[in-house]
């Protein structure tokens, strides 16, 4: 029969493409629950789903910040009997950590991790009742690579893939099965957030070393990483669609293969400074915006895997 799929996050980018993607599915075989947590959002989403709207795709409001939000819309799906859930919901946050509050901080963990686990927990007692069920999390490789300037981000992203990591081995004696998704930069309004808030900030805390740092060499940097390798939030919609069809579903899954090279590095040596200083000698060195192309990492797969690349 249909599965039920329950997608968060869906006034948007990533969320939006895979709740419409698996909701055009040929074969019918969802039916999408797409939710987000301001319903005078829906616009998008409502004019992309077409025809699909009200047949296999409806719209329902959830903030996964909220236990109350999330009970709600539970009981009001399906009595909370969900196959299938995309845990998309999220936020960026970059810049110096001395020019953010813990409790700008705070909001990012509230979000991308205790969000996260709020919906997974509320979901798991009728997964584990019925011994079926998928939980899919929308990662990054940031969950596997820290990145300058996006420390706080990184660690929420690492949190959460510890999490899954641990959940994923008892939750297989229910036959439930653990997806992360793991994008590189995707072109959505993520982006534009965050460089939205940063123009607003005047970086109270930080002297002017580090704000140049940021401001001279990382933004640009990444402005450039975005535009040349960055995806459409389609590709990764459909790597996710790929993933929940699978019969035994992948625990992990990079959608950019010009990343995987980078997040290979930590492995490749032990002690983990290649990684630290590759790292360094890409944005300091060399700066990112060259090095960051196709032809870059296609010379440090090579060179990394014939070793000679030192870790100076
Ligand atoms: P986006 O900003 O377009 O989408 C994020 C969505 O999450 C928004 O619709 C937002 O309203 C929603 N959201 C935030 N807090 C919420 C809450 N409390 N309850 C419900 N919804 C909430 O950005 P996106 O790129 O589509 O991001 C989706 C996911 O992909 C995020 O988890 C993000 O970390 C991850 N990701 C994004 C990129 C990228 O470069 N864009 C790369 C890797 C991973």
């Amino acid at each position: 029969g249909q599965k039920t799929v329950l997608v968060t996050g869906c006034s948007s980018g990533i969320g939006l493409k895979i709740a419409v993607q698996l909701a055009k599915d040929p074969q019918r075989q969802y039916q999408v629950i797409a939710t987000m947590r301001d319903l005078g959002k829906k616009g998008p989403l409502e004019e992309a789903a077409g025809v699909c709207l009200g047949s296999t795709l409806t719209v329902a409001q959830l903030d996964i910040c909220s236990d109350e939000s999330v009970a709600r819309c539970l009981s009001a799906v399906l009595q909370g009997r969900v196959d299938v859930v995309v845990n998309n919901a999220g936020l960026g946050q970059i810049g110096p950590i001395e020019s953010l509050t813990i409790d700008d901080m705070r909001k990012v963990f509230e979000t991308n991790f205790f969000g996260t686990v709020r919906v997974i927990k509320a979901l798991l007692p009728d997964m584990k009742r019925r011994r079926c069920g998928h939980i899919v999390v929308i990662s990054s490789v940031m969950g596997l690579q820290g990145v300058v300037f996006n420390d706080v981000y990184a660690a929420s992203k690492f949190a959460i893939e510890g999490f899954c990591e641990s959940l994923a081995v008892q939750l297989l004696k229910f036959n439930i099965f653990v997806s992360m998704v793991e994008p590189g930069p995707v072109n959505t309004e993520f982006e534009a957030k965050l460089m939205e808030e940063v123009s607003r900030s005047d970086f109270p805390g930080t002297d002017a070393e580090t704000q140049s740092y940021f401001k001279d060499t990382y933004l640009p940097a990444s402005r450039e990483i975005f535009a040349t390798i960055g995806q459409s939030p389609e590709t990764v919609a459909k790597v996710t669609a790929d993933i929940i069809s699978m019969e035994r579903p992948d625990f992990r899954r990079q959608t950019n293969p010009f990343y995987t090279p980078l997040t290979a590095l930590k492995y490749a040596d032990k002690t983990g400074n290649l990684s630290v200083r590759t790292f360094y000698n890409l944005l300091f060195r060399h700066g990112m915006l060259f090095h960051l192309s196709l032809g870059f990492l296609k010379c440090l797969t090579c060179s990394c895997f014939r070793g000679r690349i030192s870790p100076t």
